[in-house]
């Protein structure tokens, strides 16, 4: 890391932290001995999503929060458990080395999480994501859940 002042090569870390850009490092030159910072970005690939009409955006982490944050509305389950199903949604995606994928398929993820945690959630972000095609469809969805839960 070249000093801002004199260009030197060399410096040293003085103190370092985590930020929520990445890492941010106090550094002093060992030629002038002038401080300076630097950051450190963690630099992801981007994640696109491509939607039913066909249109590609980028990943939205918080847009599917709210989403599944819907679902969850008056459920007896925290908001770190909530936020922690969408960082292994996202982070699988991202080991996957995936950079473009369906929404649909993104929806599944979710619906398999959900229905692990919580069957009300589940039913209710299944009802929007999977737009069940009738009625029958749904209530099939839900007498197999009443059976389980007996
Ligand atoms: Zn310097």
């Amino acid at each position: 890391m070249d000093c801002p002042y004199c260009n030197n090569t060399e410096s040293r870390v003085t103190n370092k932290r985590s930020c929520p850009q990445g890492i941010r490092r106090r550094r002093e030159c060992l030629s002038c001995k002038k401080r300076f910072t630097t950051y450190e970005k963690i630099c992801q690939e981007e994640l696109f999503v491509i939607k039913k009409d066909g249109t590609r955006q980028r990943f939205d982490r918080e847009k599917l929060l709210r989403g599944i944050n819907r679902a969850f509305e008056k459920r007896p389950v925290s908001q770190e458990k909530i936020e922690l199903l969408v960082d292994e949604i996202e982070s699988g995606l991202r080991k996957k080395g995936i950079k473009e994928i369906k929404t649909s398929v993104v929806g599944e993820l979710a619906i398999k999480k959900i229905k692990k945690i919580d069957n009300i959630a589940y039913i209710r972000f299944a009802s929007v994501y999977r737009d069940f095609k009738d009625i029958e469809d749904f209530k099939e969805e839900l007498q197999e859940i009443n059976k389980k839960s007996k």
